[in-house]
Protein backbone atom coordinates (compact mmCIF):
# COMPACT_ATOMS: atom_id res chain seq x y z
CA UNK A 1 0.00 0.00 0.00
CA UNK A 2 2.72 2.28 1.08
CA UNK A 3 4.52 1.36 -1.97
CA UNK A 4 3.12 0.66 -4.77
CA UNK A 5 -0.17 2.96 -3.87
CA UNK A 6 2.25 5.57 -2.22
CA UNK A 7 -0.37 5.87 0.46
CA UNK A 8 1.13 8.15 3.96
CA UNK A 9 -0.28 5.75 6.99
CA UNK A 10 -0.59 7.50 10.53
CA UNK A 11 -1.03 4.77 13.68
CA UNK A 12 -3.48 5.81 16.50
CA UNK A 13 -3.16 3.38 19.64
CA UNK A 14 -3.37 6.18 22.68
CA UNK A 15 -5.92 8.00 23.58
CA UNK A 16 -6.65 10.41 26.74
CA UNK A 17 -6.02 7.57 29.20
CA UNK A 18 -3.49 5.71 27.87
CA UNK A 19 0.01 5.10 30.35
CA UNK A 20 2.85 2.96 29.71
CA UNK A 21 1.53 2.32 33.32
CA UNK A 22 -1.07 0.09 32.48
CA UNK A 23 0.39 -3.20 32.27
CA UNK A 24 -2.43 -4.52 29.89
CA UNK A 25 -3.83 -1.34 27.93
CA UNK A 26 -7.51 -2.27 26.94
CA UNK A 27 -8.38 0.54 24.30
CA UNK A 28 -11.84 2.74 25.52
CA UNK A 29 -12.70 2.73 21.36
CA UNK A 30 -15.22 0.21 20.47
CA UNK A 31 -15.92 -1.10 17.08
CA UNK A 32 -19.20 -3.40 16.64
CA UNK A 33 -20.35 -4.92 13.31
CA UNK A 34 -23.10 -2.71 11.30
CA UNK A 35 -24.05 -2.28 7.59
CA UNK A 36 -21.55 -4.81 6.16
CA UNK A 37 -18.63 -3.61 7.75
CA UNK A 38 -18.28 -2.10 11.27
CA UNK A 39 -18.97 1.04 13.21
CA UNK A 40 -16.10 2.88 15.65
CA UNK A 41 -17.22 4.63 18.14
CA UNK A 42 -14.06 6.62 20.64
CA UNK A 43 -11.61 9.30 21.25
CA UNK A 44 -8.01 8.69 20.17
CA UNK A 45 -4.91 11.06 20.87
CA UNK A 46 -1.46 12.02 19.89
CA UNK A 47 -1.98 10.87 16.23
CA UNK A 48 1.02 12.18 14.71
CA UNK A 49 0.94 13.35 11.13
CA UNK A 50 -3.09 12.70 10.96
CA UNK A 51 -3.48 15.49 9.29
CA UNK A 52 -0.96 14.24 6.17
CA UNK A 53 -1.96 10.43 6.14
CA UNK A 54 -4.46 8.71 3.52
CA UNK A 55 -4.89 6.25 6.59
CA UNK A 56 -4.94 6.05 9.99
CA UNK A 57 -4.60 2.75 12.07
CA UNK A 58 -6.88 3.13 14.35
CA UNK A 59 -6.90 0.29 17.98
CA UNK A 60 -10.26 -0.59 18.80
CA UNK A 61 -12.07 -2.88 20.89
CA UNK A 62 -14.45 -5.19 19.31
CA UNK A 63 -17.71 -5.79 21.03
CA UNK A 64 -17.41 -9.32 20.01
CA UNK A 65 -14.18 -9.74 21.70
CA UNK A 66 -13.94 -12.67 24.24
CA UNK A 67 -10.76 -11.83 25.96
CA UNK A 68 -9.37 -9.01 28.41
CA UNK A 69 -6.86 -8.24 25.77
CA UNK A 70 -8.23 -8.48 22.73
CA UNK A 71 -7.50 -5.64 19.94
CA UNK A 72 -8.48 -4.74 16.15
CA UNK A 73 -6.80 -2.41 14.27
CA UNK A 74 -8.76 -0.40 11.74
CA UNK A 75 -7.14 1.25 8.74
CA UNK A 76 -9.88 3.88 8.85
CA UNK A 77 -9.37 6.15 5.72
CA UNK A 78 -9.32 10.40 5.53
CA UNK A 79 -12.74 10.27 4.35
CA UNK A 80 -14.56 7.84 6.45
CA UNK A 81 -17.54 9.27 7.41
CA UNK A 82 -17.99 9.57 10.94
CA UNK A 83 -13.94 10.54 11.90
CA UNK A 84 -13.63 14.13 12.62
CA UNK A 85 -10.07 15.42 14.09
CA UNK A 86 -9.26 18.31 16.93
CA UNK A 87 -6.35 20.38 16.44
CA UNK A 88 -4.82 20.18 19.82
CA UNK A 89 -1.20 19.92 19.18
CA UNK A 90 -0.18 23.45 20.56
CA UNK A 91 3.15 21.84 22.30
CA UNK A 92 6.41 22.76 23.83
CA UNK A 93 8.08 20.46 21.16
CA UNK A 94 7.83 18.08 17.98
CA UNK A 95 5.22 20.72 16.69
CA UNK A 96 6.10 19.20 12.96
CA UNK A 97 4.50 15.91 13.79
CA UNK A 98 1.09 17.87 14.46
CA UNK A 99 -0.52 14.82 16.69
CA UNK A 100 -3.89 15.70 17.24
CA UNK A 101 -6.63 14.01 18.49
CA UNK A 102 -8.93 11.76 16.39
CA UNK A 103 -12.59 11.68 17.06
CA UNK A 104 -14.55 8.75 15.46
CA UNK A 105 -18.07 8.96 16.35
CA UNK A 106 -19.93 5.83 14.90
CA UNK A 107 -17.53 6.06 11.78
CA UNK A 108 -18.24 3.19 9.19
CA UNK A 109 -15.38 1.33 7.66
CA UNK A 110 -15.73 -1.92 5.27
CA UNK A 111 -14.97 -5.07 6.06
CA UNK A 112 -11.66 -4.87 4.25
CA UNK A 113 -10.65 -1.83 6.73
CA UNK A 114 -9.30 -4.72 8.93
CA UNK A 115 -5.22 -4.92 9.40
CA UNK A 116 -5.20 -7.04 12.42
CA UNK A 117 -7.85 -8.87 14.89
CA UNK A 118 -5.81 -10.60 18.05
CA UNK A 119 -7.30 -12.36 21.10
CA UNK A 120 -3.57 -10.72 22.50
CA UNK A 121 -2.65 -7.27 21.35
CA UNK A 122 -0.16 -7.05 24.11
CA UNK A 123 1.40 -10.19 22.84
CA UNK A 124 1.06 -8.07 18.86
CA UNK A 125 2.83 -4.74 20.66
CA UNK A 126 5.79 -6.32 22.08
CA UNK A 127 6.36 -8.60 18.55
CA UNK A 128 5.98 -5.32 16.86
CA UNK A 129 8.37 -2.87 19.10
CA UNK A 130 10.76 -2.46 16.23
CA UNK A 131 8.52 -0.55 14.27
CA UNK A 132 6.11 0.73 16.52
CA UNK A 133 7.96 2.33 18.67
CA UNK A 134 11.74 1.42 18.09
CA UNK A 135 11.75 3.36 14.54
CA UNK A 136 10.95 6.40 16.66
CA UNK A 137 14.20 6.35 18.46
CA UNK A 138 16.69 7.28 15.20
CA UNK A 139 14.09 10.27 15.11
CA UNK A 140 15.23 11.90 18.00
CA UNK A 141 19.06 11.05 17.37
CA UNK A 142 18.95 12.89 14.28
CA UNK A 143 16.99 15.89 16.35
CA UNK A 144 20.48 15.62 18.60
CA UNK A 145 22.81 14.85 15.52
CA UNK A 146 21.49 18.46 13.74
CA UNK A 147 21.89 20.07 16.62
CA UNK A 148 25.48 19.03 17.08
CA UNK A 149 26.41 20.38 13.57
CA UNK A 150 24.71 23.25 13.58
CA UNK A 151 26.70 24.29 17.08
CA UNK A 152 30.00 23.14 15.49
CA UNK A 153 29.23 25.51 12.61
CA UNK A 154 28.69 28.26 15.04
CA UNK A 155 32.01 28.12 17.38
CA UNK A 156 33.77 27.47 14.12
CA UNK A 157 32.51 30.72 12.74
CA UNK A 158 31.98 33.33 15.96
CA UNK A 159 34.75 35.10 16.38
CA UNK A 160 33.92 37.55 19.40
CA UNK A 161 35.65 41.23 18.78
CA UNK A 162 38.85 41.78 19.87
CA UNK A 163 39.71 38.19 19.60
CA UNK A 164 41.71 36.45 16.64
CA UNK A 165 40.00 33.08 17.10
CA UNK A 166 36.66 32.20 16.72
CA UNK A 167 34.99 30.49 19.90
CA UNK A 168 36.15 26.86 18.56
CA UNK A 169 39.35 27.79 20.26
CA UNK A 170 37.93 27.99 23.45
CA UNK A 171 39.30 24.92 25.58
CA UNK A 172 35.79 24.81 27.65
CA UNK A 173 34.11 24.81 24.31
CA UNK A 174 36.19 21.63 23.09
CA UNK A 175 35.28 19.80 25.99
CA UNK A 176 31.85 20.33 25.59
CA UNK A 177 31.75 19.60 22.07
CA UNK A 178 34.26 16.36 22.83
CA UNK A 179 31.62 15.26 25.34
CA UNK A 180 28.62 15.63 22.65
CA UNK A 181 30.17 13.98 20.33
CA UNK A 182 30.86 10.72 22.88
CA UNK A 183 27.18 11.22 23.50
CA UNK A 184 26.18 11.36 19.92
CA UNK A 185 28.29 8.17 18.99
CA UNK A 186 27.47 5.96 22.20
CA UNK A 187 23.63 6.47 20.86
CA UNK A 188 24.29 5.90 17.66
CA UNK A 189 26.21 2.44 17.93
CA UNK A 190 23.45 1.60 20.33
CA UNK A 191 20.53 2.31 18.05
CA UNK A 192 22.78 0.61 15.41
CA UNK A 193 23.62 -2.63 17.82
CA UNK A 194 19.42 -2.92 18.19
CA UNK A 195 18.53 -2.05 14.55
CA UNK A 196 21.01 -4.94 13.79
CA UNK A 197 19.68 -7.55 17.12
CA UNK A 198 15.82 -6.51 15.01
CA UNK A 199 17.15 -7.62 11.86
CA UNK A 200 18.79 -10.57 12.98
CA UNK A 201 16.82 -12.56 15.54
CA UNK A 202 13.35 -10.77 15.07
CA UNK A 203 11.81 -9.07 18.09
CA UNK A 204 13.48 -11.88 21.00
CA UNK A 205 13.95 -10.51 24.48
CA UNK A 206 17.71 -9.42 23.49
CA UNK A 207 16.05 -7.40 20.64
CA UNK A 208 14.08 -6.09 23.31
CA UNK A 209 16.75 -5.34 25.49
CA UNK A 210 18.43 -3.36 22.70
CA UNK A 211 15.71 -1.01 22.04
CA UNK A 212 15.12 0.08 25.62
CA UNK A 213 18.90 0.57 26.02
CA UNK A 214 18.76 2.52 22.60
CA UNK A 215 15.96 4.70 23.59
CA UNK A 216 16.54 4.89 26.77
CA UNK A 217 20.27 6.60 25.98
CA UNK A 218 19.17 8.26 22.97
CA UNK A 219 16.53 10.07 25.82
CA UNK A 220 19.25 11.14 27.66
CA UNK A 221 22.30 12.07 25.37
CA UNK A 222 19.54 13.84 23.20
CA UNK A 223 18.17 15.95 26.25
CA UNK A 224 21.71 16.31 27.48
CA UNK A 225 23.17 17.76 23.96
CA UNK A 226 20.64 19.83 22.73
CA UNK A 227 21.21 21.91 26.32
CA UNK A 228 24.87 22.21 25.81
CA UNK A 229 24.49 23.71 22.24
CA UNK A 230 21.66 26.02 23.72
CA UNK A 231 24.32 27.08 26.30
CA UNK A 232 26.96 27.42 23.66
CA UNK A 233 24.79 29.25 21.02
CA UNK A 234 24.44 31.84 23.82
CA UNK A 235 21.32 34.69 23.87
CA UNK A 236 21.69 34.23 19.78
CA UNK A 237 20.15 30.65 20.50
CA UNK A 238 17.18 32.07 22.20
CA UNK A 239 14.97 33.51 19.18
CA UNK A 240 12.05 31.42 17.69
CA UNK A 241 14.02 32.25 14.09
CA UNK A 242 17.21 30.17 15.25
CA UNK A 243 17.18 26.31 14.40
CA UNK A 244 18.65 25.82 18.04
CA UNK A 245 15.95 26.72 19.62
CA UNK A 246 13.61 24.76 18.00
CA UNK A 247 15.88 21.43 18.58
CA UNK A 248 16.35 22.28 22.32
CA UNK A 249 12.55 22.24 22.41
CA UNK A 250 12.39 18.77 20.52
CA UNK A 251 15.13 17.20 22.42
CA UNK A 252 13.36 17.79 25.67
CA UNK A 253 10.01 15.34 24.30
CA UNK A 254 12.85 12.65 23.95
CA UNK A 255 12.73 10.78 27.13
CA UNK A 256 9.26 11.48 27.29
CA UNK A 257 8.56 10.08 24.14
CA UNK A 258 7.16 6.29 24.11
CA UNK A 259 8.60 4.35 25.99
CA UNK A 260 9.37 6.86 28.56
CA UNK A 261 13.11 6.99 30.12
CA UNK A 262 11.82 5.03 33.33
CA UNK A 263 9.82 2.26 31.39
CA UNK A 264 12.46 1.79 29.53
CA UNK A 265 14.81 0.90 32.52
CA UNK A 266 11.95 -1.01 34.32
CA UNK A 267 11.31 -3.36 31.06
CA UNK A 268 15.25 -3.41 30.73
CA UNK A 269 15.99 -4.53 34.17
CA UNK A 270 13.33 -7.24 33.76
CA UNK A 271 14.74 -8.60 30.68
CA UNK A 272 18.23 -8.62 32.63
CA UNK A 273 17.03 -10.59 35.58
CA UNK A 274 15.09 -13.01 33.75
CA UNK A 275 12.03 -12.29 36.12
CA UNK A 276 8.64 -12.76 35.36
CA UNK A 277 6.19 -10.01 34.88
CA UNK A 278 3.35 -11.51 36.34
CA UNK A 279 5.46 -11.74 39.35
CA UNK A 280 6.37 -8.25 39.81
CA UNK A 281 4.37 -6.12 42.31
CA UNK A 282 2.01 -3.51 40.68
CA UNK A 283 4.22 -0.29 40.92
CA UNK A 284 1.25 1.36 42.70
CA UNK A 285 -1.83 0.66 44.33
CA UNK A 286 -4.64 -1.89 42.21
CA UNK A 287 -8.06 -0.59 41.12
CA UNK A 288 -9.06 -3.78 41.10
CA UNK A 289 -6.86 -6.22 43.12
CA UNK A 290 -8.91 -9.07 41.95
CA UNK A 291 -7.81 -8.77 38.15
CA UNK A 292 -4.41 -10.54 39.17
CA UNK A 293 -0.71 -9.08 38.50
CA UNK A 294 -0.08 -6.46 36.06
CA UNK A 295 1.27 -7.82 33.04
CA UNK A 296 3.69 -5.99 30.51
C1 LIG B 1 5.68 13.61 19.83
C2 LIG B 1 4.73 12.50 20.15
C3 LIG B 1 4.16 11.79 19.13
C4 LIG B 1 3.26 10.75 19.40
N1 LIG B 1 2.69 10.09 18.35
C5 LIG B 1 1.82 9.10 18.59
C6 LIG B 1 1.20 8.41 17.50
O1 LIG B 1 1.45 8.69 16.33
N2 LIG B 1 0.30 7.45 17.78
C7 LIG B 1 -0.02 7.10 19.06
O2 LIG B 1 -0.82 6.20 19.25
N3 LIG B 1 0.56 7.74 20.12
C8 LIG B 1 1.47 8.71 19.91
N4 LIG B 1 2.04 9.38 20.97
C9 LIG B 1 1.60 9.04 22.34
C10 LIG B 1 2.57 8.19 23.17
O3 LIG B 1 2.98 7.05 22.49
C11 LIG B 1 1.93 7.80 24.53
O4 LIG B 1 0.90 6.90 24.39
C12 LIG B 1 1.39 8.99 25.18
O5 LIG B 1 2.45 9.90 25.33
C13 LIG B 1 0.73 8.68 26.53
O6 LIG B 1 1.66 8.52 27.50
P1 LIG B 1 2.03 9.66 28.56
O7 LIG B 1 3.44 10.05 28.28
O8 LIG B 1 1.04 10.75 28.56
O9 LIG B 1 1.82 8.96 29.96
P2 LIG B 1 2.58 7.79 30.72
O10 LIG B 1 2.87 6.62 29.85
O11 LIG B 1 1.72 7.53 31.91
O12 LIG B 1 3.96 8.40 31.16
C14 LIG B 1 4.10 9.45 32.12
C15 LIG B 1 5.30 9.15 32.98
O13 LIG B 1 4.99 8.05 33.85
C16 LIG B 1 6.15 7.26 34.07
N5 LIG B 1 5.93 5.91 33.57
C17 LIG B 1 5.07 5.50 32.61
N6 LIG B 1 5.15 4.17 32.45
C18 LIG B 1 6.08 3.72 33.33
C19 LIG B 1 6.61 2.44 33.66
N7 LIG B 1 6.16 1.34 33.05
N8 LIG B 1 7.56 2.37 34.61
C20 LIG B 1 7.99 3.48 35.24
N9 LIG B 1 7.54 4.71 34.99
C21 LIG B 1 6.59 4.83 34.05
C22 LIG B 1 7.29 7.94 33.31
O14 LIG B 1 7.95 8.84 34.13
C23 LIG B 1 6.54 8.67 32.22
O15 LIG B 1 7.30 9.71 31.66
C24 LIG B 1 2.94 10.42 20.74
C25 LIG B 1 3.54 11.13 21.79
C26 LIG B 1 4.43 12.16 21.51
C27 LIG B 1 5.06 12.89 22.66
Amino acid sequence: MVVQDRKLIAGNFSEPGTSGLVGTPVPQTRARRADGGYRITGRKMFASMLEAADYCAVLARHDEATTPTAGTIFFVPRDAPGRRVEEVWDTLGMRATRSDSMVLDECWVPDDAVMVQTDDIVTFRRKAANWLWGSYTPVYLGIGAAAYDAIIEVVRERTPPGFAQPLAYHPDVRRHVAEMSIDLEAARLLVHHSAWVSDTEGTTPRTLAALYRAKYFVGEAVTRVTRTVMTLGGAHALFKTSPLERLFRDGAIAPVQFPPRDFCLAGLGLLELGLDPREVLPPLRSANPDAGPVMR
